[in-house]
């Protein structure tokens, strides 16, 4: 049960009602109580403090079309907006790793040629081998600020765990949680904290209620930025690296008030069918897509095998701009 608390309950108030309830006080206006979801009647110490609450059915809450009908709008300025009364699909796109300043450079200048707002790269690898390129550190961080500032972009990079997370807020526009980081609380809690836009990625090996769940943490924190990205689970099928689930973002879309991004390179995990599956993921009306670009991905330190070239990528968006028009979107 989410509660709202009536505007002039003092904080100190809302504190002892928290305990007094064994619920969450969530620090942001109106100060909100959200309570275990088996709770289905309002408590009575609350009545005299409550301006409305809302009964929920699982631990899906806050993120809950339950709680809030519309999808919430996440705005990185006053033009690149998602969500909301916006019809907007926000293209995000950059190398799986920052690997050098010529190298991001090369690829800030191609976001700025195609007019894109938004460059991805990380910079803390969440390899799966610790003798992989583990990517550049704290200098990466610094070389993507440098391109957002210099080329107007905005940055968003990833976190791999807790002991650099000041600096990917820090440095960063969007702070993204990858599949591997999906259950650390500790980042979770971190960012509900962040007054950073944050985007979850979903855990390869986890369900569509684990994934929103892990949202809840970030948004009873009090960061009401969150997005999720669908970036492929783990099935039976080996052909291709993952499988993107489709069916599972119709039920986020159809169940959670936050924005969708899909992110269909590291489903395939392949380059070639990379503009198929955007267009497929585009045709569903979801707020952003994340690809990987490089500009010469055959020698990439990382997911060299996925990361489309400049070319590829141009013919790919000249094509998602006819597909997000005819379902009404717009790509930006
Ligand atoms: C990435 O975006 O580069 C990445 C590591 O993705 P994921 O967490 O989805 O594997
Ligand atoms: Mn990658």
């Amino acid at each position: 049960m989410i509660v709202e608390l009536k505007q002039n309950t003092p904080q100190s108030k809302a504190e002892e009602l928290a305990i007094a309830t064994k619920s969450i006080l969530v620090p942001h206006s109106p100060l909100k109580l959200v309570t275990y979801s088996k709770i289905k009647e309002l408590p009575k110490v609350l009545e005299p403090y409550t301006q409305n609450f809302t009964i929920t059915h699982t631990d899906l809450q806050l993120a809950s079309r339950t709680y809030k009908q519309k999808t919430i709008d996440i705005a990185l300025s006053p033009e690149i907006k998602i969500g909301g009364s916006t019809n907007h699909t926000l293209m995000i796109t950059g190398p799986c790793s920052v690997e050098s300043e010529e190298q991001i450079e090369t690829v800030a200048q191609f976001l700025v040629k195609n007019n894109i707002k938004v460059l991805r790269a990380g910079s803390y690898k969440p390899r799966t081998s610790p003798y992989s390129f583990q990517g550049l550190g704290l200098e990466g961080l610094q070389l993507l600020a440098k391109m957002g500032k210099k080329y107007d972009l905005k940055i968003i990079t990833e976190v791999r765990d807790y002991s650099h997370i000041e600096e990917v807020i820090e440095y960063s526009d969007i702070v993204q949680v990858g599949a591997k980081a999906m259950y650390d609380q500790g980042i979770l809690r971190r960012c509900g904290k962040a007054n950073k836009p944050v985007l979850i990625k979903r855990g390869f090996g986890s369900t569509l209620q684990e994934f929103a769940q892990a949202a809840e943490f970030v948004l009873s924190g009090g960061n009401e930025n969150v997005m999720l990205c669908e970036r492929g689970i783990r099935t039976f099928e080996t052909n291709t690296r993952f499988t993107l689930d489709l069916c599972g973002v119709a039920w986020l879309k159809e169940k959670t008030n936050l924005p969708i991004i899909l992110d269909p390179s590291h489903a395939l995990g392949a380059r070639y069918g990379i503009a198929d599956l955007s267009r497929a993921c585009v045709a569903m009306g979801i707020d952003g897509l994340l690809i990987e670009t490089h500009p010469n991905p055959s020698v990439a330190l990382s997911d060299a095998a996925q990361q489309l070239t400049f070319e590829q990528f141009e013919a790919m968006n000249a094509s998602l701009k006819t597909v997000a028009n005819a379902v009404g979107r717009k790509m930006i």
